[in-house]
């Protein structure tokens, strides 16, 4: 069995409901490294359902908080790895909460670079015309409400666009 959801069921959670769970991370980067994931197994980001996102960033938020007050935090970083190549390690879909202190070690350098004008525009042409399933992006629907109310994804496996363009899940 998939090694997140298997720690959904160890009983050492910081939080849980009927669709999200919080935990401390078993192999922990940093003092106080939280991950929080949906109880249902779904590999990516964009087989989550909807609402069940939404939670997943609302708790996110709240563990956040919880490792500001409790552990003196100085900052946080919370991140959402999608594929080996960005630091997924199971093939459960799971944002990590990071507290940050000063020389904790943790190193996210990335460099600005310059980029032409047209070069912007090319991309900005490619991302506008990229079609996910049967909707572009600028039709994806946005759900307010905070109540999850669907707990399966709408998308089969096969049919979706960055699960199969992703080059390697773990
Ligand atoms: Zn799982």
């Amino acid at each position: 069995m998939c090694e997140v959801c298997e720690l959904a069921k160890s009983g050492k959670l910081l939080y849980s409901d009927d669709y999200v769970v919080a935990a401390m991370h078993p192999k922990p980067t940093v003092k106080g490294h939280v991950l929080v994931f949906a109880k249902e197994h779904h590999q990516i980001i964009t087989q989550v359902p909807q609402a069940v996102l939404s939670q997943l960033f609302d708790k996110a938020k709240m563990m956040a908080g919880f490792v500001f007050d409790a552990l003196q935090a100085e900052g946080t970083n919370i991140i959402a790895p999608n594929g080996t190549i960005a630091g997924q390690t199971d093939a459960h879909f799971a944002m990590h909460v990071l507290p940050r202190f000063a020389n904790d070690g943790l190193n996210f350098d990335w460099q600005p670079k310059q980029y032409p004008e047209e070069k912007l525009d090319e991309l900005l042409g490619l991302l506008n015309e990229v079609q996910v399933g049967e909707e572009s992006f600028a039709d994806q629907e946005i759900i307010l409400d905070t109540e999850p109310k669907e707990v399966s994804s709408t998308v089969p496996p096969d049919k979706n666009y960055q699960l199969k363009h992703l080059r390697r899940i773990p």
